[in-house]
């Protein structure tokens, strides 16, 4: 390889919605970024429930999702033990939809592309060497030179579990056994896409998901808040969970699976060291939280726009070797994870939950306040149950 045609501002590891994010931002910016994705595009990944605060960096990027995608209404939580339901509706400033993830992905890694940056598929990150003179990062095809690096490598995290900095979060999901069906019409599923909003299910062991999708398609999810049940196979008990739904059987009465069932282990976590010298991580590869309020592709496309503009602006005043380049934009980060979190937490405290979701209708104020975290609208001033969760205030949750 040509020597001079290895030399970036921007050096990118995964070109998943962080990375693609990242990388658009910062070519518009006008530097010159090397985006390496270890897969090809179309691939699957989960995670196809947006927030619609991913909306404005939507735009910056110049996407519109509002063609051929489902707009999501909102959330639906369920308790079907109960009978109890409640539905936040999450239309409001933004609109936002359920997406396909193999299509959303290769969308904005093609228009990272499109908008100048180098974008390298099947070419694997495996080592990347950040110091005082530079970035030096070495894939299973080359050695590249660098100003900067990002690491957007997801939950493989790769400087993270290289430096052992992952640090487990407890008390929330332990894993998800989730899998893509192919449904027909009837009134009950006809209504479900008419909404396109997302359904959380309860369960004695964790939850469900449904999400309607383009196509005909269900994307459903069990995650589980213990160990693996001892004497059950994952299998059974993903099938055991769904034949316990009344919903989900009508639902998938004569539906057709169109995935194998996949399993996704060691949940969340937070990298203590997601900044320093020459380098920033972000989407999962900076933290990953249970997906309960589908917070994790706005959290992706959120500190991606975070780290490629204070990047842009160390290269452009030349202090981007400053190791804490990042410190403001990460006390954000961490306010608007540790709320995700705490309210996740919730969630799971079964006797909370009732309060929090259930009798929200009769408190206006805190449902208000909670349709705005599940928006992602996680940084504005005078949201007072926000405010509570942060203080560690029990309230009336
Ligand atoms: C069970 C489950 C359900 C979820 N549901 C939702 C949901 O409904 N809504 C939501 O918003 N989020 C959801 N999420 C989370 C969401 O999928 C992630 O937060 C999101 O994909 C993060 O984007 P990312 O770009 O950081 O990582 P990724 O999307 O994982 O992208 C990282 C990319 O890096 C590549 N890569 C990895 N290592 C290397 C390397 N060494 N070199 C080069 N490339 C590399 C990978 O191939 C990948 O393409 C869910 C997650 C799970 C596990």
């Amino acid at each position: 390889m040509n020597a001079t045609h290895n030399t970036y501002e921007v050096i990118i590891a995964g070109g998943g919605p962080a990375g693609s994010t990242a990388s658009t931002l910062l070519a518009q910016h006008g530097h010159r970024v090397l985006l390496l994705e270890k897969e090809r595009h179309p691939r699957f990944h989960i995670g196809e429930s947006m927030m619609p605060y991913i909306e404005p960096v939507m735009q910056r990027l110049g996407i519109d999702w509002g063609e051929g995608n489902l707009r999501k209404n909102g959330a639906d939580f369920i308790d079907e033990q109960s009978g109890r339901q409640l539905s936040f509706p999450l239309q409001n400033r933004y609109g936002t939809y359920q997406i396909e993830r193999s299509v959303f992905d290769r969308k904005l890694f093609e228009n990272a592309v499109g908008h100048g940056v180098e974008g390298h598929q099947q070419e694997k990150v495996l080592h990347a060497e950040c110091t005082q003179s530079g970035v030096e990062v070495r894939t299973e095809r080359g050695v590249y030179q660098g100003r900067y690096f990002i690491d957007a490598s997801g939950r493989s995290a790769l400087l993270g579990r290289k430096r052992k900095s992952i640090q487990r979060l407890e008390n929330l999901g332990r894993f998800a056994l989730y899998r893509h069906f192919q449904v027909g019409h009837s009134p009950e599923i006809d209504a479900v896409f008419a909404t396109g909003s997302i359904k959380i299910l309860l369960a004695d062991i964790g939850w469900l998901w449904l999400i309607p999708m383009t196509g005909r398609r269900f994307s459903i999810g069990l995650v589980v808040q213990q160990d693996n049940p001892r004497g059950i196979s994952r299998r059974d008990l993903f099938q055991r969970y769904i034949d316990a739904s009344p919903l989900l059987n009508t639902l998938l009465k004569d539906a057709r699976p169109v995935s194998e069932m996949q399993v996704e282990a060691d949940f969340s976590y937070i990298n203590e060291r997601r900044y320093g010298l020459r380098y920033a991580c972000c989407g999962d590869a900076a933290g990953f939280l249970d997906p309960v309020f589908s917070s994790g592709v706005f959290f992706a496309v959120k500190t991606a726009e975070f780290i490629a503009d204070r990047v842009h602006l160390g290269l452009l005043n030349n202090a981007e070797d400053d190791p804490r380049l990042h410190a403001t934009d990460d006390q954000m980060y961490q306010t608007g994870f540790r709320t995700m979190q705490l309210l996740i937490e919730r969630f799971y405290r079964s006797r909370l939950i009732h309060n929090l979701v259930f009798e929200a209708d009769r408190h206006p104020r805190i449902k208000q306040e909670v349709t705005a975290l599940l928006a992602g609208d996680l940084w504005q001033e005078g949201n007072l149950f926000q405010q509570g969760l942060l203080r560690g205030r029990r309230g009336r949750d």
